[in-house]
């Protein structure tokens, strides 16, 4: 299959394009979306590209049932020039099938994928809003349609990519979020499915999260499941921390979600030279840092928000304020360099802008 087998029906009843400076993350869709369906007989199929409609689906679809479904997220970014371009989005259909191999959901063609992400995108380029820090947001995901309510790997599947303008992360400065390091609940743990990016984590981590927004924190720092104690990541980001002048950030250990975002830290770290370390971090390797004046900064990573610096640790009854609720250097150069080349601002060295036309 390539980019000339997907068909496309355009919109008779184009919506109206939001204003670039009123956005919200993932409220609105743009007039198109792109479909293929897979039967175990023949594959993956029938790729096209339709106006943005409502699904029609059998109640007794596995996916409402038992939660087999795989996502994506990345984003589409217009420069000054006009020019309309993709962050590393190879990288998002690799894990796609990591996350499909998890789930017993058959692979795709990455290639494939790409340029059906590509060929949308491009239908829909109006939609991408251009006040600072917006862009159009790219939803691509699998849902098991067979009508079945028996527990087992459906025949029958949906990809889907939807696309939702988005407003800038921060809208007043990068300003420093406060994090509740999580005792109780846990989000996943190893040999289950947190390396996967599928629904039924983030359905895990919604109480969690309710907890800890009463008590005025945006987010919950996960430990591991099993000892409580090692860390693993912040909701939807995976999280850095510079101790005495190195950067260190939990090694990939089957339980945390793999960021494109993430990688793209450490490999900027590693062109700047500035120490990278991916290994098991303790809350009391953090509380230590802390004491002794060593914890310097804390980051999170992902595509929402780009770099979300951390300002405040809540453990136990410690409160660990962290570069006196500012943002660090590490951070603030980080979010302007990955920023910088995603909106084309600043020269890209690593190859990863891949364009649409
Ligand atoms: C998507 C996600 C991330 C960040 O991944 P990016 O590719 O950097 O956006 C981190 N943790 C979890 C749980 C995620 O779902």
């Amino acid at each position: 299959m390539d980019q000339n087998s997907i068909t496309v029906t355009l919109t008779e009843n184009k919506k109206e394009i939001p204003q670039s400076n009123q956005l919200e993350f993932g409220r609105i869709y743009s007039d198109h979306m792109f479909i293929m369906d897979y039967e175990a007989s023949t594959g993956w199929h029938s790729p096209r590209i339709v106006p943005y409609q409502n699904l029609v689906l059998d109640p007794a679809a596995i996916v409402f049932h038992y939660g087999q479904t795989v996502f994506e997220g990345l984003k589409a970014y217009v420069t000054k020039q006009g020019n309309v371009q993709l962050f590393r989005p190879e990288k998002n259909m690799e894990r796609l099938n990591r996350s499909n191999d998890r789930m017993c959901i058959p692979r795709i063609d990455e290639d494939f994928g790409l340029e059906a992400i590509k060929k949308l995108v491009s239908i829909d380029k109006d939609w991408i809003p251009t006040a600072p820090g917006t862009s159009l947001y790219v939803r691509p995901f699998i849902i098991s349609t067979e009508p079945y309510l028996g527990v087992a790997p459906s025949k029958k599947y949906q990809f889907i990519i939807i696309l939702s303008p988005v407003g800038a992360y921060y809208k007043e400065g990068i300003n420093p979020i406060k994090i509740a390091v999580e005792s109780k609940f846990v989000r996943a743990v190893s040999g289950g499915t947190g390396e996967a990016k599928t629904a039924g984590n983030y359905a895990a981590s919604l109480k969690a999260q309710e907890v800890v927004a009463e008590q005025g924190y945006a987010q919950v720092l996960w430990l591991d499941g099993v000892e409580r104690n090692y860390i693993e990541e912040v909701g939807s980001m995976n999280i850095f921390f510079k101790i005495n002048g190195e950067i260190v950030t939990p090694a990939l250990n089957g339980s945390i979600l793999e960021g494109v975002t993430r990688n793209s830290v450490i490999e900027l770290l590693k062109k700047w030279e500035i120490p990278v370390i991916e290994k098991q971090i303790s809350m009391d390797d953090i509380y230590q840092a802390y004491q002794d004046g060593h914890l310097e900064e804390a980051f999170g990573s992902g595509t929402a928000a780009v770099i979300s610096p951390v300002g405040e640790l809540a453990w136990n009854d410690d409160k660990l304020k962290i570069n006196n609720g500012e943002i660090g250097p590490i951070a603030k150069k980080l979010y302007d360099t990955l920023t910088g080349i995603q909106y084309g601002a600043e020269a890209d060295p690593f190859g990863w802008i891949v364009e649409v036309e």
